[in-house]
């Protein structure tokens, strides 16, 4: 079922769901389903699956040293469909820009419609790791906008390059990324908000919000982006903090702020075992109140252990 379907169907209850990032190659897939197992008793309809961009490694070779490109991270849409079968929840892969070409985006697609994954988050993706600014690989997408437009088509038959007879067309919903506190290369807040209406005019279904520690950002976005002509659900994503480092680490990778009352409690704890807590309660109290707020869906970064989000969950679910 479409993530939106299953936003109607709750009658305005709002929902528990989370997002997942792939094992790293080589690991096993039993440490995923460890995490994902104790999540399951708050019925999330739908779990996301990140997909992380390729990187260079350097293999020593007689003295020399060989660039080779990988993706630590593999097996996003595996992992969907696994998911998807083992506990007959709806899956989201996360389909990027950065680091695959049109043509190799609509074959990952047709696997996912083959696959019954009828749900998909469009997003450019990062810079490569040695990259100042992102590029778009040759043949490959520079904006998630483009992307939302390719998946569009195909929902209307429309492939790449051939002209096929039509008879069983993708009905992908589609999810794409915003930012209560502006994507860091957004030169305002205005303007972002516009290139996200462009995302939804190229037919983007609801938005998942970055991490955000102060609601009153999120309020303030969604009331900017209905003003804006924006009216798809705007689903708020929510980060436990977990080790005292994540204060420098999330203002410096994902641009954001975070209250003076949370870094303080922060700081004031001696073991990261403590700040973990610290985290759950932050989170608990956010959960709390846009869940009075009515907001669709409650959408945990889970990066990988549960055991915080599980306990987040007993006290808003
Ligand atoms: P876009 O919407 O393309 O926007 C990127 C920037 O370009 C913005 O500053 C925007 O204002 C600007 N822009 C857009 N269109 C135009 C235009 N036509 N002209 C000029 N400027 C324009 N990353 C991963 O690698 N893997 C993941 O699985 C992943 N999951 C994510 C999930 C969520 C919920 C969120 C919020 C982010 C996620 N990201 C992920 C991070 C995301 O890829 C980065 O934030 C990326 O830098 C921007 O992606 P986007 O889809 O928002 O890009």
């Amino acid at each position: 079922m479409k993530v939106t379907e299953h936003i109607k169907n709750a009658n305005g209850k709002t929902l528990f769901s989370f997002e997942i990032i792939p094992p790293k190659k080589g690991k096993s897939i039993q440490d995923l389903y460890d995490n994902i197992d104790p999540l399951m008793e708050f019925n999330p309809p739908f779990i996301d699956v990140t997909t992380s961009r390729e990187e260079y490694i350097y293999i020593e070779k007689q003295g020399l040293l060989d660039r080779k490109i990988t993706r630590m991270r593999p097996g996003t849409v595996g992992i969907c469909a696994a998911i998807k079968h083992k506990y007959d929840v709806d899956t989201v892969p996360h389909v990027l820009c950065g680091g695959f070409s049109k043509e190799e985006t609509e074959y990952l697609l047709v696997d996912c419609h083959y696959l019954g994954i009828n749900n998909v988050m469009a997003l450019r993706g990062d810079a490569m790791s040695h990259q100042k600014y992102f590029e778009a690989c040759d043949g490959g997408h520079q904006y998630a906008s483009q992307l939302v437009s390719q998946i569009q088509n195909l929902n209307c038959g429309t492939y790449l390059h051939d002209v096929v007879e039509v008879d069983d067309t993708s009905n992908f919903c589609i999810g794409v990324a915003g930012y209560p506190e502006k994507h860091i290369e957004a030169p305002s807040l205005q303007t972002d908000l516009m290139r996200l209406k462009e995302k939804v005019d190229a037919g983007a279904d609801y938005v998942v919000t970055q991490m955000f520690f102060d609601n009153k950002k999120y309020f303030e976005f969604v009331d900017a982006a209905k003003k804006a002509g924006i009216h798809v659900p705007i689903i708020p994503g929510i980060k436990p903090i977990a080790i005292k480092k994540h204060l420098q680490l999330l203002p410096q990778v994902f641009k954001i702020d975070l209250p003076q009352d949370l870094i303080t409690n922060i700081e004031q704890c001696e073991t990261n075992k403590q700040v973990r807590q610290v985290g759950i309660e932050w989170a608990i109290q956010q959960s709390k109140e846009l869940q009075a707020a009515g907001v669709p869906v409650l959408h945990y970064y889970s990066m990988g252990k549960s055991d915080n989000v599980k306990a987040i969950a007993e006290a808003v679910f």
